[in-house]
């Protein structure tokens, strides 16, 4: 009999985090339609009897993952979503909402799932999760899936833990700097934030393929867990070509003048305090005059900052820097071809079908430098890696599949680590 699976399940969900579905300027831009390979999944929702006690209260479970929904503050097991059930299937899964559990855990299995395959679509095989040590003769456990706790904690903050193979989430009230930008007292919810759960579960991925990355044996061991799930969460977010459309639109292509841009990292940080990598990485925010800036590299912090976050946003910016040398090389003759070969676009709004084929290939680049980073987790070495090895890797992987480097991908790369006085050690 033909196999009739469709190849996706279409999932909505928040493309950055709830809070730009708050603002005006954001709002249309913020719900996007997730297509996650398709999987059979199994939940307990108490419509057809569980056989298997493992699944008991749980979903959805997939191959890869099972969502435990219980939140343990208010000791209570939220009824898991059933994404097989027909009505849901036919609107593209429950639409986005902060006070709905069942579409948090909707949130977190489409984005976990989406990450799991930019993984498997840039390694060429399948995602594994570290095992679990046991003591005795058999010492180690296959773990298959990786549990997800979508309300976990009632702080601000959200981890994997490698003990307990689980990414979990937490939740609170807002505490804002300035009560302009969100309500004081209303709830967060991390695992509503596409980055957040990408960026987690990239520190699950990375130690089910190298797993004395814990290990802090030099400085740059921890920063390195840090900032290369900052990249692929940074990364991914560009992927979605209708996220640039909005921002590509209002810099008019120049995705270097940053301001959009660095608002969308900005968000990344908004929601809890100490998750604010990503933002430090690119811009600084003026507290005085309330303007974003460009970040200014300074070739000491390689040697001085120490915290592994914050040294972590120097390799982030490394690869943030490298990937838009390398937009701006690839759209540089869409740009003479829409202002009469000078460059300098017209005054006013851009085409809009300029603005589709800039913001394709800030897509496409984007893919590319998240496969690049991925590609070369396999090339990096098991223990003790460096910024530098990173580096070493990318290129090495990068010459491994496509020989000659006519786009310069490789050139700006070593550029951009060069700038903050990153090298592979000999
Ligand atoms: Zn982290």
């Amino acid at each position: 009999m033909k196999n009739n699976k469709p190849p996706y399940r279409k999932l909505k969900g928040y493309a950055f985090d709830p809070s730009l579905s708050q603002q005006a300027e954001t709002a249309n831009i913020n719900t996007i339609v997730y297509k996650v390979i398709w999987e059979d999944l199994y939940v307990d929702d108490k419509t057809i009897p569980v056989t298997d006690e493992r699944f008991q209260g749980k979903g959805p479970i997939g191959e890869y993952l099972e969502v435990v929904d219980y939140d343990p503050t208010v000791q209570k097991l939220y009824e898991p979503v059933n994404l097989n059930d027909n009505h849901i299937l036919a609107q593209d899964g429950l639409s986005p909402s902060e006070s709905n559990p069942q579409f948090h855990q909707q949130m977190v299995y489409a984005v976990a799932m989406t990450t799991i395959r930019n993984f498997e679509r840039a390694l060429g095989r399948k995602v594994i999760w570290s095992s679990r040590r046991l003591l005795g003769p058999a010492y180690e456990e296959y773990v298959q899936r990786l549990r997800i706790y979508p309300h976990a904690l009632r702080e601000a903050n959200a981890y994997y833990s490698p003990q307990k193979k689980a990414l979990l989430f937490g939740y609170f009230s807002s505490t804002p700097a300035d009560i302009t930008l969100q309500m004081p007292g209303s709830l967060v919810f991390t695992c509503l934030s596409h980055d957040i759960i990408a960026h987690e579960t990239t520190h699950a991925i990375l130690d089910g393929m190298h797993r004395q990355y814990n290990n802090p044996t030099n400085p740059d061991v921890l920063a390195f867990h840090e900032a290369f799930s900052d990249i692929i969460a940074l990364f991914q977010h560009f992927t979605f070509p209708d996220v640039l459309k909005k921002q590509i639109a209002e810099t008019r292509g120049d995705l270097s003048a940053q301001n959009q841009l660095g608002k969308l990292a900005q968000q990344f940080g908004t929601a809890i305090g100490h998750y604010g990598s990503l933002r430090d990485a690119i811009g600084d925010f003026d507290k005085e005059t309330g303007k974003w800036s460009p970040k200014k590299i300074n070739p000491n912090d390689y040697h001085n900052v120490m915290e592994p976050h914050a040294r972590g946003s120097i390799l982030v910016a490394a690869v943030f820097e490298a990937f838009i040398n390398i937009y701006k090389n690839q759209v540089a003759d869409l740009l003479r071809i829409a202002s009469n070969g000078t460059g300098i676009l017209p005054q006013g709004e851009l085409h809009p079908d300029l603005v589709n084929r800039l913001a394709g290939e800030a897509a496409k680049c984007a893919g590319h430098v998240l496969q690049m980073c991925i590609r070369a987790i396999d090339y990096c070495p098991p223990v003790d890696i460096t910024f530098g090895d990173f580096l070493r890797a990318i290129i090495t992987a990068d010459i491994d599949l496509i020989e000659d480097d006519n786009r310069n991908y490789r050139l700006f790369f070593i550029d951009a680590f060069r700038k903050r006085g990153i090298y592979p050690q000999v």
